[in-house]
């Protein structure tokens, strides 16, 4: 592979790498962890991941973590996505404790950062149900009142909410003269009543993402994020950092998918003799391996561009990134499906699950086609 990493960076991927085949391995461990795939996360495999310090990667030293860079938080993702390590609910927690270090108070902080590093879920609330690609649109309110802040509203799609300490809402303050204008970020504990959280049943009967109900939720005064106002231009700072994450996770999928499409070309027999060497398929698995590695590079060379320039936007670079890994992965998958025949179909193996999870990766964290405008804008058009 052509991504130089340092020793101690090859160091790591193997040893996630070693991590998820021990704890997550076989099929049948993984339908033990994941009542047969319904569930995306797995406390006792993430509460594994905490002790050994890897949920910190991201997160300040003073608060616990390891202020690692940003190359070994993709190593860390890629690899348990590539190890199909059921922690669905890293993603949404490492890009609402990125707003956190930017925006948080130092109380806000102690609470959700620590919470990380030992192991806690949290989530983050843009999207509603008519504000979607249009997120800025959104209208859930957040009235100051004498005690504090009242929220009425609904948002949805939001992934972990059911098994997370806290969740990151985004909600209007005032109408300013455009809708970016007045929105505002809020630290609100799962728990907190008038919040109702209901379940959205997934394709393949997931239950990962929810509906949130604010109906008169109380939050104090210092619920605030940030700052009033603000918060627009915030999720703009962390909308790159997010997208990196989607991109790492989405490679290690598309290496997976190719990995079990080898597997199986090569030893599936038809008009005796693999049919990975008839031609067809032949190139197909090139073409594939191709696409992985060109996705492996831009992921990477990204993630030391963040690195070298922490305060840049990347904007262009990480909705590349965010793109390509993406498609990357939902080819990979379709066609896996296509070369493994009616097996690929089958829920006995693992590639169906495989062409699930692409899919849905082209949609969430901005869809395809809002990565291709925002890239397409950064041409000046
Ligand atoms: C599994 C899952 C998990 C999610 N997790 C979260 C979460 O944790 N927190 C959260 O806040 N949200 C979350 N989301 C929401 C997600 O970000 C949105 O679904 C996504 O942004 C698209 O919005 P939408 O579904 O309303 O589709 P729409 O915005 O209605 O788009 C429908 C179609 O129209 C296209 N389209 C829209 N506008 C344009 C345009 N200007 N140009 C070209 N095409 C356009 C889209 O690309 C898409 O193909 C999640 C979604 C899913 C499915």
């Amino acid at each position: 592979m052509t991504v130089d990493f340092t020793t101690e960076q090859t160091a790591f991927a193997r040893a996630v790498a070693d991590f998820c085949k021990r704890e997550a391995g076989t099929r049948e461990k993984r339908d033990h962890l994941t009542q047969h795939g319904t569930h995306t996360h797995s406390e006792e495999v993430y509460a594994k991941m905490a002790d050994l310090g890897w949920l910190g990667l991201t997160v300040p030293e003073e608060y616990g973590g390891s202020d690692a860079t940003m190359v070994d938080m993709c190593i860390l993702l890629e690899e348990t996505a590539r190890g199909m390590a059921p922690i669905g609910a890293i993603g949404p927690t490492l890009i609402t404790g990125g707003a956190y270090a930017k925006f948080g108070t130092d109380e806000q902080k102690d609470t959700v950062l620590r919470g990380i590093v030992r192991g806690a879920s949290q989530s983050i609330s843009m999207s509603e149900p008519e504000a979607g690609s249009d997120v800025g649109n959104l209208s859930t309110r957040a009235e100051k009142t004498s005690d504090g802040w009242v929220v009425n509203g609904q948002k949805t799609w939001c992934s972990n909410a059911h098994i997370s300490e806290n969740i990151l809402l985004v909600a209007r303050t005032s109408r300013g003269e455009g809708k970016h204008e007045g929105l505002t970020m809020f630290h609100v504990p799962a728990n907190t009543p008038g919040l109702k959280i209901n379940p959205i049943e997934l394709m393949g009967g997931q239950k990962e993402t929810n509906d949130l109900y604010f109906t008169d939720c109380l939050l104090p005064e210092d619920a605030v994020v940030g700052e009033v106002g603000n918060g627009w231009r915030q999720l703009m700072t962390g909308l790159n950092f997010e997208r990196l994450i989607l991109a790492a996770m989405s490679l290690g999928a598309a290496e997976r998918a190719f990995e079990d499409t080898l597997g199986y070309v090569s030893q599936r027999k038809q008009f005796g003799r693999p049919i990975g060497t008839f031609q067809a398929l032949r190139h197909r698995i090139a073409d594939l391996a191709t696409e992985i590695e060109c996705t492996k590079l831009l992921v990477y060379s990204v993630a030391r561009e963040a690195d070298a320039h922490p305060d840049r936007m990347l904007a262009r670079e990480a909705s590349m990134a965010k793109l390509k890994a993406t498609e990357t992965a939902k080819r990979v998958a379709l066609e896996g499906m296509q070369m493994m025949g009616g097996y690929g179909y089958a829920t006995e193996f693992d590639m169906e699950a495989h062409v699930r999870g692409a899919l849905v990766s082209t949609i969430f964290g901005g869809t395809s086609e809002i990565q291709r405008d925002i890239i397409g804008k950064t041409f000046g058009l």
